[in-house]
């Protein structure tokens, strides 16, 4: 899929609030730092159309683009800031829920995950979440081009492993790196094939 154009649409923190669509949607999620930012600029090519890890405390936003008049790509507030108060996340929590629910256009939600670390309890909680709520949902295993090929596999193969005890499938999985761009035709192209379901 070649990107023509993306444009910002809305910042909301209420999924009722965002835009009135039919088009189909693609968010991505994560916890700070995973790269998610990054991500969505290099998907796009666009520098800047994400900002990159803006600090937990700030107002957490659900920002909608619009890609080719064709689909949306949601950038959702990250999880797992390690000082945010109970009170922060719980907020987050009912934001997230609120929106998984009440989004019909929502094709699939992209779960970034680090490359190089182990599986961490909150993101299995989240995909827990998305299982519970029937969402649809890939994982990408970002910052590839930190470690060698052969870690990064190593890597992924012990995460599936992991993820085999509660799951009876296992969700599809994709490799990313901001830096060299890899998986980048990749998740484009699973976009533009769900789309044209
Ligand atoms: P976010 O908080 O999930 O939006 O993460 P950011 O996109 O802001 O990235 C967090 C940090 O990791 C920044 O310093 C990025 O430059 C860096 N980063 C993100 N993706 C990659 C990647 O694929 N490769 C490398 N080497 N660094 C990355």
């Amino acid at each position: 899929m070649v990107i023509k154009e993306a444009k910002f649409i809305t910042s909301n923190t209420r999924a009722d609030l965002c835009p009135q669509t039919e088009l189909p949607e693609y968010a991505f999620i994560g916890r700070s730092n995973v790269g998610k930012s990054s991500l969505i600029n290099m998907l796009t090519n666009r520098l800047k159309l994400a900002k990159t890890s803006s600090f937990p405390g700030k107002t957490q936003l659900i920002n909608h683009f619009l890609i080719n008049d064709n689909w949306y790509l949601v950038d959702l507030p990250g999880y797992g800031w390690a000082k945010v108060s109970k009170d922060s996340r719980e907020q987050w929590r009912k934001m997230i829920m609120y929106y998984l629910k009440n989004r019909p256009n929502l094709a699939c939600v992209f779960v970034l995950i680090d490359s190089r670390l182990p599986p961490q309890k909150v993101d299995l909680d989240f995909m827990e979440l998305l299982g519970t709520m029937g969402v649809p949902f890939v994982l990408i295993f970002t910052k590839t081009d930190k470690q060698s090929g052969t870690k990064t596999d190593a890597n992924i193969a012990f995460y599936l492993k992991t993820l085999q005890d509660t799951w009876e499938e296992l969700p599809m999985y994709m490799k990313s790196s901001s830096a060299t761009k890899e998986g980048r035709d990749e998740i484009l192209q699973f976009i533009s094939d769900v789309n044209q379901r």
